[in-house]
């Protein structure tokens, strides 16, 4: 095989291994994967204490939350744009109890900000969630086994079979 045969393979196969085999990213988007869950919690307290804020200026509180309430928001200028979902086709926000008394906002795919098992304070996530969660701490467990290393390993062999 000439060289510049074998480098062309050498191109085209680690090429494709970084197509398939992205080494930040894993299965469920490696050692990060709970980055969709923060974003969630960040919206449901922005959306709590711009809420909080409506209430102050408004005789005709807001006690729960709904795509309604969301249209309001923004149309009243509390929100600059609609709320992006981390997760769009599982996010949905909900409320518990009455917002102006103490009622809090969760999301019915990843459950409540302040959610504690132990004190069982707020909402769980849902099991869809949990599952997912459980899969996502196997996977980050061998993260570099399963998407690193075999990137690694195709890289040496062929850079040795082309250049030397
Ligand atoms: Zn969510």
């Amino acid at each position: 095989m000439s060289k510049t045969f074998r480098i062309i393979i050498w191109l085209i196969v680690n090429g494709l291994v970084i197509l398939l085999y992205p080494p930040e990213y894993g299965l469920h988007g490696g050692p990060n994967y709970r980055y969709k869950e923060k974003q969630c919690f960040s919206n449901q307290r922005m959306m709590l204490s711009v809420i909080e804020m409506y209430n102050m200026d408004h005789s005709q509180m807001i006690s729960e939350i709904n795509e309604n309430v969301i249209d309001i928001l923004v149309r009243e200028k509390y929100l600059k744009t609609k709320i992006s979902y981390p997760d769009p086709r599982k996010c949905k926000y909900l409320s518990r109890g009455e917002l102006m008394n103490d009622g809090i906002i969760y999301c019915e795919y990843h459950g409540s900000a302040g959610y504690n098992s132990n004190k069982s304070e707020g909402v769980p996530p849902s099991k869809e969630y949990e599952k997912y969660i459980e899969e996502c701490v196997i996977d980050s467990k061998y993260h570099y086994i399963k998407h690193v290393a075999p990137g690694f390993v195709i890289f040496i062999i062929t850079t040795v079979l082309a250049f030397f």
